[in-house]
C-alpha cells in the first residue's frame, strides 16, 4: 500500500519511513507535487492543507504535518511562523537570535515554552474523515543557546524535568519525548482507522 508524504523535508520523510514500515512511502517530490502555501490559522489547518494538497494531486492517502514553538510571554510567538520568525529566508540561527533578542528586551533569561506538532492524514475528499494526531512537549526557553544536536530552536529549549537543552540530549531520547515523537506515536496507533 502506497502513502504520500506531503513534505520536502528529508529529515521528516525519514522519520515517517521508520514508522510506516508496512507502506511504500512516496515523497511528494517524486510525483512533482509542490509545497502548498501555509495559509492556515492553526497548526491543524496547515497540516490538513498540506495533506489535502498531496491527496488531491496524487489520489493516494497523504500525510502532512506542521509544528512550531509557542512562547506564552511573547503572546504565542513564534508560533505558526516559527520557521520564518526572523524573515522569509531566515536560518535557524537567525530565528534563535531574534527569539533571544525579544526575550532580552523583556529582561527575561528563561521563560515557559512548548513545542507543538500536528500530523494530518487525508484519504477522502470529505476532510471531516481525516485523522489528526497531536503531540506537545512543555518546557522552557533560555536566551543562551547550548548544544549542537537537533535543529531549529533545540539549543534554546529545555524540556520539563531536564537540565539540558534538546540540542544536548541524545537524539533517540529527544524523539521519544518530543512533540513530533508523540504525534508519530498517535499516528502509528490510529492509522489503520482510515486506511
Ligand atoms: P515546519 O513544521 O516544517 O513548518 O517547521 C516549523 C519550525 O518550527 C521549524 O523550522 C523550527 O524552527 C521549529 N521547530 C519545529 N519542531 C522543532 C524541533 O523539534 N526542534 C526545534 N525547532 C523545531
Amino acid at each position: 500500500m502506497k502513502i504520500l508524504i506531503a513534505s520536502s523535508n528529508s529529515g521528516k520523510i525519514d522519520e515517517f519511513k521508520s514508522i510506516l514500515k508496512d507502506f511504500e512511502v512516496i515523497p511528494q517530490k517524486h510525483l512533482n507535487i509542490e509545497d502548498v502555501e501555509e495559509t492556515g490559522t492553526t497548526f491543524s489547518e496547515n497540516a490538513l492543507l498540506k495533506a489535502n494538497n498531496g491527496f488531491l494531486n496524487s489520489g493516494l492517502p497523504s500525510i502532512g504535518d506542521d509544528s512550531g514553538l509557542i512562547v506564552p510571554l511573547l503572546n504565542g510567538d513564534p508560533g505558526l511562523y516559527s520557521a520564518r520568525y526572523a524573515g522569509e529566508h531566515a536560518t535557524d540561527q537567525d530565528n534563535r537570535d531574534k527569539l533571544s533578542q525579544e526575550l532580552k528586551k523583556l529582561n527575561v533569561q528563561q521563560t515557559p515554552a512548548s513545542f507543538i506538532c500536528v500530523i494530518a492524514v487525508v484519504n477522502d475528499q470529505d476532510l471531516s474523515k481525516s485523522l489528526i494526531c497531536e503531540g506537545r512537549v512543555d518546557g522552557s526557553i533560555t536566551v543562551e543557546s547550548s548544544g549542537h544536536g537537533g535543529f531549529g530552536y533545540d539549543p534554546m529549549f529545555i524540556p520539563q524535568n531536564f537540565k539540558q537543552t534538546f540540542a544536548e540530549i541524545d537524539s533517540a531520547l529527544k524523539h521519544k519525548i518530543s512533540h513530533r515523537g508523540q504525534a508519530l506515536a498517535v499516528l502509528q496507533e490510529n492509522l489503520s482507522k482510515i486506511i
